[in-house]
């Protein structure tokens, strides 16, 4: 990782060394809340709430034992981390991946605080994670292992309480299992409403019309609403990605309908070009069937570096964390760079990339249409109702719209960047709702 020296790290240097904690440089959680705190000192907001900001209210640590299928026993260590749940439950998906840390994990439950925030909706923020390679272990190991973390995190999660999701390595799958395992445990009078633990459920078990696509979705929405401003039409763009998976994939067709064109994919398999177009639907198929990008017959092969080095007017970052550095972002040529998956780019990245003259559209703001839909979901479920598809867009292309057109305006009333806007953006209505609540006792 690029060492960091950007407004925001200081901030957090500051705050760390005032509270006597442990603080690293160079780790994503402290560079993530050095952006927030570069934000809350924009809006002179009151020392209390960037100490709530700063630190997780739990950071819940369980170890699974699970029996395999070949009869030994493997201990699974599982993570949940609820950040902060002063706007309602806390809310945020559960990531499978083997080399999963704690840190990453408080990174990504803040980032669930600000997005909801952002997005105005009833919940805080969380994330959960369990060390595991999920494409390593059979489906019932993974089926044993899923039921086996649920009941380790026990009342630690529930539907007024926190709500996990699908995250990376993770699917509808695996929030079914969750959500039967939860509903087993319940009390009869409460087995109705216990569905609602998880959202991302399959759509025959209490999940939502639009839930799958709703990520991507959200983010073309967004586009839609801030690309015309910048004077680019969408119908003529065209664009690479890192990570073809949920984000990736729906990200890709969503945009191929718009009249986008999909130029470059990288993910954990290779890298492949086609300067004429991917057809972004036969390419979900393939990667369904298996696995990865690589070898896909309608594009040629290519390095990560001609990769990084292909000019598109959107680069979409929809993989993993921090993949975007500072020597890849000396190659990236492109207008905007969309940042889907959570927190895709190092801060000295994204300096490089604002000085070449590159918008970054910042994660919290452009994939929040996937806890919008789960929000959606979660209502659904409570009142035993079933949206269809035209309904969910609907209600989902408004809440994205009013979200991207606030960061529009507080960028402008701030003079600063997006991110930094998203942020305040967020930050502001925490502010609001703790002076209302005050602090209990
Ligand atoms: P996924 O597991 O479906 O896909 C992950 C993708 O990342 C895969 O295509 C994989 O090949 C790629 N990848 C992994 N390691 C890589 C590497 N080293 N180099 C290149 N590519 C690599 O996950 P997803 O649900 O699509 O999530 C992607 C990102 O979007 C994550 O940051 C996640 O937190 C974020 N996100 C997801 C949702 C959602 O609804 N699924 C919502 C909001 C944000």
């Amino acid at each position: 990782m690029d060492s960091c020296d950007t407004p925001a790290c200081q901030s957090a240097r500051e705050l760390f060394q005032d509270l006597e904690e442990y603080y690293d440089d160079d780790n994503l959680y402290f560079r993530t809340i050095g952006s927030v705190l570069e934000a809350a000192d924009l809006l002179d907001l009151p020392h209390q709430i960037k100490l709530v900001v700063a630190q997780p209210k739990n950071e819940i640590m369980v170890h699974c034992p699970v029996r395999m299928d070949d009869g030994r026993w493997e201990l699974f260590k599982g993570y949940r981390v609820q950040h902060n749940n002063v706007l309602g439950p806390y809310k945020g998906g559960i990531r499978y991946h083997p080399e999963v840390k704690l840190d990453e994990v408080k990174t990504l439950a803040l980032l669930m605080t600000m997005k909801c925030a952002l997005a105005r909706l009833p919940y805080g923020g969380a994330k959960g994670a369990l060390k595991i390679d999920p494409r390593a272990v059979s489906t019932s190991e993974l089926e044993r292992v899923t039921r086996r973390l649920t009941a380790a995190l026990g009342n630690n999660i529930g539907p007024d309480y926190d709500i996990p999701a699908p995250d990376v390595g993770t699917n509808a799958q695996t929030m079914a299992w969750m959500t039967d395992t939860y509903i087993n445990f319940a009390e009869s009078s409460n087995k109705v409403t216990a569905r609602g633990v998880v959202t991302g459920k399959p759509l025959e078990f209490g999940g939502s019309a639009g839930r799958e696509k709703a990520t991507g979705q959200g983010l073309v929405y967004v586009l839609e609403t801030l690309l015309p401003g910048m004077g680019i039409e969408l119908s003529e763009q065209s664009f690479s990605l890192i990570g073809y998976g949920n984000v990736g994939s729906w990200t890709a067709r969503l945009l191929q309908a718009k009249g986008s064109r999909l130029k470059a994919v990288l993910d954990h398999t290779g890298a492949i070009i086609n300067e004429s177009g991917i057809d972004a639907e036969k390419l979900a198929k393939y990667v369904r069937e298996n696995g990865g990008v690589a070898g896909f017959p309608d594009a040629q092969e290519a390095s990560e570096n001609t990769f990084y080095c292909t000019p598109v007017d959107l680069f979409i970052p929809a993989a993993l964390e921090q993949m975007v550095d500072l020597e890849h972002a000396e190659k990236i040529q492109c207008k905007v760079l969309v940042e889907a998956a959570n927190a895709p780019t190092t801060p000295r990245a994204e300096q490089l990339l604002l000085s070449k003259g590159v918008e970054v559209l910042p994660a919290i703001l452009c994939n929040s249409g996937g806890v919008t839909v789960s929000y959606f979901e979660w209502k659904q479920n409570r009142q035993s109702e079933t949206w269809d598809e035209e309904l969910v867009d609907e209600r989902l292309q408004k809440v994205m719209r009013r979200a991207a057109e606030l960061v529009l305006k507080t960028s402008k009333e701030l003079n600063c960047n997006m991110r930094i806007a998203s942020y305040a953006a967020a930050l502001k209505h925490i502010n609001t709702v703790y002076a209302m609540r005050g602090i209990f006792p």
